[in-house]
């Protein structure tokens, strides 16, 4: 069965094989994230042309203004506060705290999902599936 395109997405895999990756390690760790340039299952180029990933930023600013609304309104909810220091101490811990995520799931969408060049192709899939159904000697 093929993988799905939200599964591959999750999972930080390449758009055009869902099998290699596209980001090495977690999105939250001590080290800094890691794109690779190539996957390294099929060879996909990740950046198809130079600049290609600022368009993310939008994907990734659609990301920021939904979270820090949803926070923004949790906060009024919950404090009843009315101290503009407490609404800019939110942002900006919720800027900080979801940056990496941005960063990462902007980049994703943009190539599973806004980029219509890009095409999930079932044929590297099933190149490890045949290399796993032959017979070892
Ligand atoms: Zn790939």
């Amino acid at each position: 069965m093929a993988t799905s395109k939200f599964y591959a997405l999750t999972h930080s895999k390449c758009p055009r094989c869902h099998v290699g990756k596209m980001f090495e390690g977690p999105v939250y760790g001590l080290k800094k994230q890691k794109m690779n340039e190539t996957c390294p299952h099929c060879g996909f180029k990740f950046e198809i042309e130079p600049g290609y990933f600022y368009a993310a930023m939008y994907v990734s600013y659609v990301f920021s203004v939904a979270q820090i609304v949803t926070l923004g309104l949790a906060t009024a909810y919950f404090t009843q506060s009315e101290s503009p220091f407490l609404y800019l101490g939110v942002l900006f811990f919720t800027i900080l705290v979801f940056a990496p995520f941005n960063y990462r799931f902007g980049r994703l969408i943009l190539l599973h999902y806004l980029s219509p060049k890009v095409k999930y192709s079932p044929k590297y899939e099933e190149q490890i599936k045949e290399s796993e159904d032959q017979p070892t000697s």
